[in-house]
């Protein structure tokens, strides 16, 4: 088998590598992809840092070519690099092709933003000087991504760091470096100058870890557990460089008695167990007011009987398998927690057998759960969601709150006064009314509140924030 290698100052290096297996059928290799060291890391940093002061004052035009085709390649392979996706991370087909997408609508976004970098001109308080404030790109940007969002991730990371001027060293996570390197070696082919875009594969203990401890690294931005975030903080803290954290979640659905019961059926389902519940933006609390609760965890559990848990790329799949066995186990422990926790096991909890040797788990709803337990409170990322009852919206709303989490919040109302009371008053970066918690659009800004985020938004001209540093100009004529 052919290796897949790094990209490092332009040359496809390394022939260390390691198997990246497909969680439907782990008889099923998907690639041989390189494993990189630390050497490896610093030569890509280094490779970066001699890369930057070309790139950051490369032309508007020639930045707007390279991400603009990158999108348009991305698109017309959405069907291959779709198929590659659901392969190695185990999102069902459709699912797996709309990322797609969504990437390739990210590079097209920032393709038109470098076209539309901007600054200001503004008169001194001092009569006769002016006042010009412009941004800058940052330097050498870090970027450490998930497996869960293998290609969406990186491309909502590389897109407006290469837009805005910065040099990148981009480490994925080892569980899904086919995506990745499809990127890399398009954004490669699109143009880029040697050393601009560095693609190191490998372990997070090791090539994450060199990263954090280089000094040469303007800014890290990464997505991941919240253990792995706080090591990122501190480390960066340590080198005097920025950082922006996106993080775990734990996020509520209210589902109020005038709720229209399919319309918060579709959503819980949607956004707790679709993608396997691997979405840091899943709902994994359901918070239900007495009025509806009943019919709502009847009609829920209904649902989830229809849906076939099995191979990701089989058609008919509505959810793939967990991504590995590590991933499983810890579902599956929350699954006995939850149990012992005294919450009521209403639907699934089985490891189920398919015709391939996989990762697979049924859904699995508890319900008469409480907002302490450690099922309520601890992100488990997997298919497992709790229901927990409330009086009344009120009480609904502080349970809501309750967590160390903040990142996407939904109520499923036909009130205008409650979904609006929720709008203002959900301590979460992302609310939804009437929508699942997970589903975000590709052009507006993405981030949550307490323990799930830190720093600037991600997405969108919110982007500008962290990749790029602003510059205050005065100009005596
Ligand atoms: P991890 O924190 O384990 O890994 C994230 C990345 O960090 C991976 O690339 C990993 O590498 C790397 N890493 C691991 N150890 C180190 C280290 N010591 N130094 C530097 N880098 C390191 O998270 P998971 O990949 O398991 O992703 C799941 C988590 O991500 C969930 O908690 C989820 O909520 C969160 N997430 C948050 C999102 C958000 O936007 N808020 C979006 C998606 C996921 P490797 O994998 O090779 O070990």
């Amino acid at each position: 088998m052919t290796i897949y290698q790094n990209l490092i100052a332009g040359e496809w290096v390394g022939a260390e590598a390691s198997e990246n297996i497909s969680p439907s059928n782990t008889g099923d290799v998907v690639g041989l992809y390189a494993t990189g060291n630390a050497e490896d890391t610093k030569a890509a940093i280094a490779a970066a840092k001699a890369a930057f002061p070309a790139w950051a004052r490369s032309g508007i035009l020639e930045r707007h070519a390279i991400l603009k085709k990158t999108a348009d390649e991305i698109l017309a392979r959405k069907e291959e690099l779709g198929k590659l996706l659901a392969r190695e991370e185990g999102k069902i087909l459709p699912e797996a092709i709309g990322e797609v997408t969504r990437a390739a609508q990210i590079f097209d976004f920032f393709a038109g933003e470098a076209l539309r970098l901007t600054g200001e001109i503004v008169p001194s308080a001092r009569p006769g000087i002016t006042v010009d404030i412009t941004r800058e790109p940052i330097g050498v940007v870090g970027i450490i991504t998930p497996w869960n969002f293998p290609i969406a991730i990186p491309a909502w990371k590389i897109a407006p760091a290469l837009c805005y001027g910065n040099t990148v060293v981009f480490k994925p996570a080892e569980l899904v470096p086919g995506c990745a390197w499809a990127i890399v070696d398009i954004l490669h082919r699109a143009g880029l100058p040697k050393g601009v875009l560095n693609l190191v594969m490998g372990r997070g203990s090791v090539v994450g870890q060199a990263m954090l401890d280089s000094k040469d690294l303007s800014g890290i931005t990464f997505t991941g557990s919240t253990g792995t975030g706080k090591r990122v903080a501190l480390a960066s803290i340590e080198h005097n460089r920025k950082f922006q954290l996106e993080m775990g979640g734990k996020n509520p659905m209210i589902v109020l008695d005038d709720a229209d019961l399919s319309v918060a059926v579709e959503a819980a389902a949607n956004s707790g167990f679709f993608s396997t519940g691997q979405r840091c933006t899943a709902s994994s609390r359901l918070i239900v007011t007495e009025g509806i609760h009943d019919k709502f965890v009847a009609a829920l559990t209904e649902k989830l009987k229809t849906l076939n848990v099995d191979d990701a790329l089989k058609a008919g799949t509505h959810i793939g398998p967990v991504v590995d066995e590590r991933q499983l186990k810890q579902d599956t422990d929350y699954i006995e927690i939850g149990q012992k926790e005294g919450a009521k096991l209403a639907f699934g909890g089985e490891l189920v057998k398919r015709d391939t040797p996989g990762f697979y788990l049924q859904p699995t709803l508890f319900t008469e759960a409480n907002n302490d337990m450690r099922i309520s409170r601890e992100e488990i990322f997997g298919p497992v969601v709790s229901v927990i009852r409330a009086k009344d919206y009120d009480e609904a709303l502080v349970i809501a709150n309750d967590t160390p989490f903040g990142l996407s919040a939904g109520i499923a109302t036909t009130s205008l006064k409650y979904a609006s009371h929720f709008k203002r008053n959900s301590e979460a970066g992302m609310v939804m009314v009437n929508l699942p918690t997970a589903g975000v659009d590709f052009h507006v800004p993405f981030g949550g509140r307490k323990a799930s985020s830190f720093g600037p938004r991600e997405q969108g001209k919110y982007a500008a924030e962290f990749f790029t540093v602003v510059k205050t100009a005065y100009t005596l004529p």
